[in-house]
């Protein structure tokens, strides 16, 4: 008898040599749910019900996996087509990644509750808006809380603050603890702060080994703000202990920090290695789009549905943190409601002077061809003109991109400065981009450094 069953199909074939081939969290995450769609001499159409497993295959080397799978089952060479075959299900968990396997048995909910940090209510999954800048983050926290132990271990979350960490990290727990399945699953949150605190104590009281057996008893430890470590030798010692058996027993561990692993200051190697074993997910700055939709988010949470000319003007203007964006909120209704009156623009532009300040420096398009300039070794004359080569097209994207993120001008003024061109083909430009910047971290690490210089630039010119 074959090695392989002779009952299955060559796709399911297929699918079992990818499984045998592959780590089981990779092959669970990715290729588990993937159905035949149909099969023609040179294409093999392959069904997945999720926009996200269907763009992270088709940009990564898993196309390349499933395409020589494919080859071996078929005999022939077929290229891979990934098709959505249904939306994410419409429910608050958008974009989920293929639901867990088998339940496990009831038991009472368990969270270990004595931590300073209580979970925040509103730090769940649906509160949460996904744009270019934090999808990887926000699609492994799905996986993982759906998966806790199977998806990826450890996950490291980082980004500068006020960017939906903690958020993200509470969203697990929320979910880890509301799933049916799941009740039985020992989950404990904390900040590496109290975790540090917890450490100290227990070493001064001579109760080390309880303190040990609770942080190594879990289902899934997930610890805030792991950049805490820095410079303490000890706990780093101890993590390092509390980490191996958790991680040895299968046991879902999620971090987060200010910077990536590597940049955290004296951190040991094994431990900066450990931290990368799993995925390690960065959250940008939200682009133009994303701070907009979070400004209508948080607005209606607020019992207010603010005109499009306000909530334009406050993510053109408002574009440090998301933090910082629900501080204008809060400030805008407050004011609104204490007043008594409607949000209109002027409204939102003198309510908010003082935050958005009259003289913080403003970019123009100006500072942003110079830095475009200077960094693609383009042509500003170039870039103006109807020259339509990858060359030309991908800095002038750029340019309309960062305009539309870092300046006031409408789409058609941004079109206006590349010779006339009109606002469709600005969003076209400003998509493109959002979906470079999503999938292929250079191009975000590229966004993120012509951002910074072309801000740097404007206010030295003042
Ligand atoms: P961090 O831990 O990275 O400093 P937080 O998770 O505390 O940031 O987020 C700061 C605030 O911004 C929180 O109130 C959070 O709910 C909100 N927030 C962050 N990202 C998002 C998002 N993508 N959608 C909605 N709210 C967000
Ligand atoms: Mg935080």
């Amino acid at each position: 008898m074959p090695h392989l069953e002779t009952s299955a199909s060559p796709f399911e074939a297929a699918l079992e040599r990818i499984r045998s081939q592959t780590k089981k969290p990779v092959y669970e995450t990715w290729f588990r749910n993937l159905e035949l769609l149909s099969v023609d001499d040179e294409v093999i159409r392959i069904g997945t019900p999720n926009q996200f497993v269907k763009d992270w295959i088709e940009g990564s080397d898993l196309l390349h996996t499933l395409a020589l799978s494919m080859r071996e089952s078929y005999g022939k060479e077929l290229t891979p087509e990934l098709v959505l075959t249904a939306q994410p299900e419409e429910s608050e968990e958008q974009g989920a990644l293929p639901p867990p396997s088998a339940p496990k048995p009831a038991a009472p909910p368990l969270l270990e509750k004595d931590s300073s940090i209580q979970l925040k209510a509103d730090y769940v999954f649906g509160g949460f808006i996904v744009g270019p800048n934090n999808r990887l983050a926000h699609a492994a926290s799905l996986a993982v809380a759906e998966n806790p132990g199977q998806a990826y271990n450890p996950l490291f979350i980082h980004s500068a603050v006020g960017l939906g960490k903690t958020h993200l990290l509470q969203g697990v727990c929320h979910t880890v603890l509301k799933r049916p399945g799941n009740q039985s699953t020992k989950i404990l949150y904390l900040s590496c702060e109290d975790f540090v605190n917890r450490f100290i104590e227990a070493v001064k009281d001579g109760e080390l080994e309880q303190f040990r057996y609770k942080y190594r008893n879990v289902d899934v430890l997930v610890i805030d703000d792991i950049h805490f470590l820095a410079d303490k030798e000890r706990i780093q010692e101890e993590f390092f202990h509390t980490f191996n058996t958790l991680y040895n027993a299968q046991k879902q561990i999620i971090l987060s920090a200010d910077c990536a692993p590597s940049e955290i200051p004296t951190l040991e190697d094994r431990l900066v290695s450990r931290f990368k074993w799993g995925l390690v997910a960065r959250i940008d700055l939200p682009e133009f789009e994303t701070r907009a939709a979070i400004i209508k988010q948080k607005g209606e949470a607020k019992g207010y549905r603010l005109d499009d000319d306000v909530v334009n003007f406050m993510a053109s203007h408002i574009n440090s943190n998301i933090r910082e964006l629900e501080g204008a909120i809060n400030r805008l209704v407050g004011t609104a409601h204490l007043m008594n009156c409607a949000i209109d623009l002027q409204f939102a532009q003198q309510s908010l002077a003082d935050i958005i300040g009259g003289d913080s420096a403003r970019v123009t398009m100006k500072d942003i061809c110079d830095v475009v300039v200077d960094r693609l070794k383009v042509k500003l004359s170039d870039m103006q003109s109807k020259k339509r080569t990858k060359r030309v097209t991908f800095p002038r994207q750029l340019c309309m991109f960062l305009a539309r993120e870092l300046t006031d001008l409408t789409l058609s003024d941004i079109g206006g400065h590349f010779g006339g061109r009109d606002h469709t083909t600005v969003i076209y430009a400003i998509e493109r981009i959002q979906e470079r910047v999503s999938k292929d971290p250079e191009v975000s690490h590229l966004v993120d450094d012509l951002k910074r210089e072309a801000r740097a630039l404007s206010s030295q010119g003042r």
